[in-house]
This record gives C-alpha cells, structure tokens and sequence, in this order.
C-alpha cells in the first residue's frame, strides 16, 4: 500500500494552474513516476481532458488517458494514480470519488480550494502522506 507520495513544486504548481484555468469546472489529469516501497515517486503531471465537464465530478477522456499509458509503459514508468480539482470545496474525496476510488484502487490527488491532500483506497479512504520538495 502506498503511504507517501512525493511530488516536485513544479507538478504541483501546474496541478494548481490546471485547477485555475479550468474553473468552475474540475480539471483531471495523471500522476506518472516509479514506485518505491510504499513510496510513490511523481515524474511526470499529464493533465486529461475532463470529458464530463462538469463542477461535481470528472472523467479522463480515453483516448489521452490511454495514450498516457502507452507512453508510461514506453519509458518504462507507471501510471501512479489520478488527480482532479475541487476548484470551491475542500480536498476531501466526494461520495462520488469514494465510489470511484474503490473501483480504481491508485493514488487520488485532490487539489481543493483549501490545497492539495493524497488519497488510496484500502478498505475505505485512507490518507496519503504528501511530500512536495
Ligand atoms: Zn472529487
């Protein structure tokens, strides 16, 4: 189980303008990098177009997300986990996130109007330490 996930301030500067730029809606995007342990490593921030556009909820579109893969498996990464904008609630997950993170059992970044916090799903929605260097 993943209990640490580092990111660079860079990726969590453009998490940050990716929650701006598509206000009121949720961005979304990919977290690529290594896994250490029970330590996940962020390389790479891939933002995905939100193919529901809505304020409560996203979806990746596909496609990217499946060319996102592709090129993780290409360079020999893995696709850490997801991350989505709660642009004017906190980063707590939704009802709708829990239901999702149970089928999608990754690291879940949510950046909330109140900042970023990390989330697995381990029988429940347990939380993830957030590294940023
Ligand atoms: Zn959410």
């Amino acid at each position: 189980m993943i209990l640490e996930l580092k990111i660079s301030s860079n990726d969590m500067e453009l998490i940050q303008m990716e929650l701006e730029s598509n206000k009121p809606y949720e961005a979304c995007g990919v977290l690529i990098g290594n896994i250490n342990g029970n330590i996940a490593n962020v390389e790479k921030v891939l933002p995905v177009r939100n193919v529901k556009r809505t304020t409560r909820s996203f979806e990746l579109d596909p496609e990217q997300f499946y060319s996102a893969w592709n090129d993780a498996e290409k360079y020999g990464k893995e696709i850490l986990g997801v991350y989505h904008s709660h642009p004017s609630s906190c980063a707590i997950p939704s009802t709708w996130d829990r239901e999702t993170m149970e089928n999608a059992p990754s690291v879940w970044l949510i950046a909330g109007a109140d900042g970023m916090r990390a989330y697995v799903w381990e029988d429940g929605v347990k939380p993830v330490k957030l590294t940023g260097y």
